[in-house]
C-alpha cells in the first residue's frame, strides 16, 4: 500500500516539477523582458497565469489552459500521443520522464532509508523532508540541463529547510556533536566548490554551484560522506563526459552543467553513504 501511495504522491510532484521549473523561467523572461524596457510581441502571459500557485496549467506552445484530464501523471502523455490536445504540437518526453524518475525515486528512498525504522519520528520526519528535498533536486536537475542555471528561487529554500532538518535533529537527539559534524560537512562540500569558484573567478563551476555544495553538505551532516559526494560526483561527470568526448558531441569548450551529476551523488550517499563509508573506512584500518 506505502508504494502505491508513494507512487501517486511521487508520479503527481514530478508533474508539479515539470509545470514549475517552466513557469519559474517564463517568470524570469517575463521580468528580463520588463527590465530591458522591451515588450515581446505575441505569447504575452498575464503574470497571475503564471503564479506557481494560483496559476493553472498550460500547454508550453499554444498556452492553452489544460483540462483535468490533460493533468493525469504519465497515461495523459501516453493518451495523446505526445501532442498538445489543442495545438497538436509535441510535448518533450521530458515531462513523463521526471514524473516516472520522481515516483522511482521515492521508491527507492523508502526501501534503503538508512535511518531505520522508518515509522520512528525522528526517521520519519526525516524521510519526509527528504522526499520534499528531492522534489527540490529533481527541479533543479530540470532546469539546470535545459537552461544552465541552478535558480536562487529553488536552493534558497532547500537550504532554509535542511537549517531546520539540522535543527530538529539536534534538538531531538541532544546530540551537540551532530552541530560539529554538519560544520565540518558543510565546509568540505561547500568550501571546496567555493575554493574552485575563487580561484577560477567562476569560470569553471558556477556561484550556483558553490550554494549547491553548501545544500550538500547540511543535507548529509557527515563530512565523510560530504567528500564521498565530492568523489562519486567526479566520478559520474568523467563517465558522463567521456563518451561524449570521443563521440565529438561534447568538446572541451562545452558547457556542461555540474549540478545535476552533484546532485546524483548527493542521492545515492545519503542513501547508500553510511554502508560506503563504513567499508572505506574499514579497508582503509586494513591497509594501515
Ligand atoms: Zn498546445
Amino acid at each position: 500500500m506505502i508504494y502505491v501511495i508513494l507512487s501517486i504522491v511521487g508520479l503527481c510532484l514530478g508533474s508539479f516539477v515539470n509545470a514549475f521549473v517552466w513557469r519559474l523561467h517564463e517568470q524570469g523572461e517575463g521580468n528580463r523582458a520588463r527590465g530591458r524596457g522591451s515588450s515581446k510581441k505575441g505569447n504575452k502571459l498575464d503574470p497571475k497565469r503564471l503564479s506557481i500557485l494560483k496559476g493553472r496549467s498550460m500547454c508550453p506552445h499554444c498556452k492553452h489552459e489544460l483540462a483535468a484530464k490533460d493533468l493525469v501523471p504519465v497515461l495523459s502523455w501516453l493518451s495523446l500521443k505526445g501532442k498538445c490536445r489543442y495545438c497538436h504540437k509535441p510535448i518533450s518526453w521530458q515531462y513523463p520522464l521526471v514524473e516516472l524518475i520522481t515516483a522511482g525515486l521515492f521508491i527507492v528512498s523508502y526501501l534503503f532509508w538508512p535511518l531505520s525504522p522508518v515509522s520512528s519520528l525522528q526517521s520519519s520526519v526525516n524521510f519526509i523532508v527528504w522526499l520534499v528535498i528531492l522534489v527540490g533536486f529533481m527541479a533543479l536537475i530540470v532546469y539546470d540541463f535545459k537552461w544552465m542555471l541552478l535558480p536562487n528561487r529553488i536552493i534558497y529554500p532547500l537550504i532554509a529547510i535542511s537549517i531546520a532538518l539540522v535543527s530538529f535533529n539536534v534538538i531531538f537527539t541532544g546530540n551537540l556533536s551532530l552541530l560539529l559534524q554538519t560544520g565540518l560537512s558543510v565546509l568540505i562540500a561547500g568550501g571546496i566548490f567555493y575554493a574552485i569558484f575563487a580561484v577560477s573567478d567562476g569560470k569553471w563551476i558556477g556561484g550556483g554551484d558553490v550554494k549547491l555544495g553548501f545544500l550538500i553538505g547540511l543535507l548529509l551532516m557527515d563530512p565523510y560522506q560530504s567528500f564521498l559526494v565530492l568523489f562519486l560526483s567526479s566520478i559520474i561527470g568523467t563517465i558522463v563526459v567521456v563518451p561524449g568526448m570521443l563521440l565529438k558531441k561534447v568538446t572541451v569548450r562545452s558547457r556542461i552543467p555540474f549540478g545535476p551529476f552533484l546532485i546524483i551523488a548527493a542521492i545515492i550517499v545519503r542513501l547508500f553513504g553510511a554502508s560506503i563509508v563504513t567499508w572505506y573506512k574499514s579497508v582503509l584500518l586494513l591497509q594501515a
